[in-house]
């Protein structure tokens, strides 16, 4: 049994691991290999790892997780959760059992794309829907901003004092595009074509598993689930971290590396602290 099981490993789920490891608490960490950011070849607004490759920042990360004798890392994907006993199941793939006293769920999000030919493989390359992360990169270029509503006119305004020129368009409008060496070309319904160096987009992001809501973790409006400000669910002994939780007087997730590793860690203390909250002595008792 161990203490802990996290499930995920991108940023959120390694960190928890490195911060249950440095307690020495016995943790499983297990990881089908679907990162958000899978895409991604360079990941920026990281400090000390600006510009890095998502795939290094976990290689690394794996390598210090080695370090500590009871972090176990599986690449194995989770079948099913289910309480047990004084913990829980972890069912994987191909039937093998783990059981945990705490879970921290760490299973990120999954983004589906307009489908559009050619926009899933410059999907966080030249197509991106983030200014903070890949807007500086089109400094002093021309971007397109595909995106209907609301939504669009704050992406242009961060944009506007970083590249030279936004192009409005409406997602609708966009047959196809195509990656060229130095940019896009955007195809457009009309038959009509737009060179440009990138262009934002949005996306509609979902649960990537469905293991916390199975176990009846409260879900917010914005399809996150509710934790509290150091990561507990709403159920005992469940955690969540990353950008799958966040609170509920907050829209939505914090989409970012350093916000994932933060809510990781936090979970990971949020263990140890209720962990050591079950062993103490009530007041007025001699231990
Ligand atoms: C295109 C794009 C570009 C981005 N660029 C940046 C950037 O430049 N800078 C920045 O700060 N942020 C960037 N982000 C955001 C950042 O990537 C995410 O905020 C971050 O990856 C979230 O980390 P996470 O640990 O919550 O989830 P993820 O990194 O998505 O990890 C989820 C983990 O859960 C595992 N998992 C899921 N289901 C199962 C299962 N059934 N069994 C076992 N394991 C499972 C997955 O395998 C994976 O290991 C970008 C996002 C996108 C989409």
């Amino acid at each position: 049994m161990y203490d802990a099981i996290v499930i995920g490993g991108g940023p959120a789920g390694l960190q928890a691991a490195l911060t249950l490891g440095r307690m020495h608490r016995s943790v499983l960490l297990l990881d089908s290999g679907d990162y958000r950011n899978g895409t991604v070849a360079h990941a920026h607004n990281l400090l000390t790892n600006d510009g890095v490759a998502p795939a290094d920042l976990r290689s690394r990360a794996r390598t210090e997780l080695a370090k500590y004798p009871t972090v176990r890392l599986r690449d194995a994907a989770v079948d099913s959760v289910t309480p047990s006993g004084e913990g829980f199941t972890v069912t994987l793939t191909g039937g093998p059992e783990a059981h945990a006293a705490r879970i921290i769920f760490a299973t990120g999000m999954r983004d589906e794309l307009p489908p559009i030919p050619g926009l899933a493989a410059e999907w966080g390359r030249r197509v991106a829907q983030c200014p903070f992360c890949h807007g500086h990169e089109f400094a002093g270029e021309t971007v397109a901003v595909a995106i209907a509503g609301e939504h669009a006119q704050m992406i242009r305004l961060m944009l506007d004092p970083m590249v030279a020129e936004v192009v409005p368009l409406d997602p609708a409008d966009l047959a196809a595009v195509d990656s060229e060496p130095d940019g896009l070309v955007l195809r457009m319904r009309d038959g009509s074509t737009r060179a440009v160096a990138g262009m934002f987009i949005g996306a509609t992001p979902s649960q990537r598993a469905p293991f916390a809501e199975r176990l009846g973790c409260r879900t917010l409006p914005s399809g996150g689930i509710e934790i509290d400000d150091i990561g507990r669910t709403s159920v005992p002994g469940v955690y969540a971290a990353g950008d799958m939780a966040h609170l509920a007087t907050a829209a939505g997730p914090m989409v970012s590396l350093a916000a994932a590793i933060a809510a990781g860690q936090l979970a990971a203390v949020a263990v140890v602290r209720d962990q050591i909250a079950s062993r103490m002595a009530p007041a007025g008792h001699a231990v």
